[in-house]
């Protein structure tokens, strides 16, 4: 079975792990190439984008794809749409893993906003020094703000537009309560800007955020695909997976 793995998370990286283990199986893991070097992954690695839904089903057409497993980041919507689109046009069965969201406990104070500019928009209301860990595409939306100081942490130096009072830090994680606490403290943060992007490694900022009093603008999920089978672990993954090698026809 030829599996094409969408990656760019942890999770795919633990899938591709465990399915290079399993007879018949070939892997492929297929990366954005925004990491300048990522760290080495077991079976095949493509690198670069498909060009697209049509780059993508010819690429499926061509490498004899059975099936696909979108295991990209929860936020990386546009590429989901089109392993949505081109699997379908290829009859090539998919299967979604997304790790799950955060949930709320005693004494946080989250406000989920829909997008970039809801969160923007929020901002000022909530204080006057800004934490952010929106990923490269949160800083052109609150590039206005001049009213704001902002600590950016970000795994690659943000490009402009950006706002005009800023500080980058520059960081992958994982991260600790006690780290997130002292630099939180450190730069007097009134307000944490962060996505719903789930998983431990970088959950520590929301603990910290909570211990100090720190209001969170939350970014909600793209939502998942309608009609598509979807899993929250590698193991139910590997499980669905297991059914299709073993003659079921479909996934889900
Ligand atoms: P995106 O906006 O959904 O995708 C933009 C374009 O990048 C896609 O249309 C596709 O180009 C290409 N692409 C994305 N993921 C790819 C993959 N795994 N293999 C081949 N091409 C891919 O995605 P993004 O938010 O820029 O994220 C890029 C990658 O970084 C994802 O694979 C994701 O898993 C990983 N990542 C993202 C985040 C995040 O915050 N968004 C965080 C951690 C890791 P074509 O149209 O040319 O095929």
């Amino acid at each position: 079975m030829n599996v094409l793995v969408l990656g760019g998370t942890a999770e795919a990286r633990a899938l591709a792990t465990a399915l290079v283990g399993r007879a018949g199986t070939h892997v492929t893991t297929s990366l954005a190439g925004r990491v300048a070097a990522p760290a080495p992954l077991p079976g095949e690695v493509r690198v670069g984008g498909f060009g697209g839904v049509d780059g993508l089903a010819r690429w499926l057409a061509t490498h004899r794809v059975d099936t696909v497993v979108d295991a990209t980041h929860p936020f990386a919507a546009t590429m989901t749409a089109h392993a949505v689109l081109a699997a379908a046009r290829c009859g090539v069965p998919l299967l979604v893993l997304r790790r799950p969201g955060w949930t709320e406990s005693p004494g946080d104070d989250w406000r989920r906003v829909a997008d970039h500019s809801a969160a923007a928009a929020m901002l000022p209301t909530l204080g006057a020094r800004a934490f952010l860990t929106t990923g490269r595409h949160g800083l052109a939306s609150v590039a206005h703000l001049d009213g704001l100081w902002f600590l950016v942490r970000s795994v690659d130096p943000p490009v402009p537009p950006v706002p005009a009072r800023m500080c980058v830090v520059l960081g992958r994680g994982p991260f600790t309560p006690d780290g997130e606490r002292a630099l939180m403290r450190r730069h007097r943060i009134d307000v944490l800007v962060t996505r719903d992007s789930g998983g431990e490694p970088t959950f520590a900022k929301l603990v910290a955020a909570r211990e100090l009093g720190i209001p969170v603008v939350m970014l909600e999920r793209p939502p998942s695909p309608a009609g598509v089978a979807t899993v929250t672990s590698v193991g139910d993954a590997l499980g669905r997976l297991g059914t299709r090698m073993s003659g079921a026809r479909t996934i889900g």
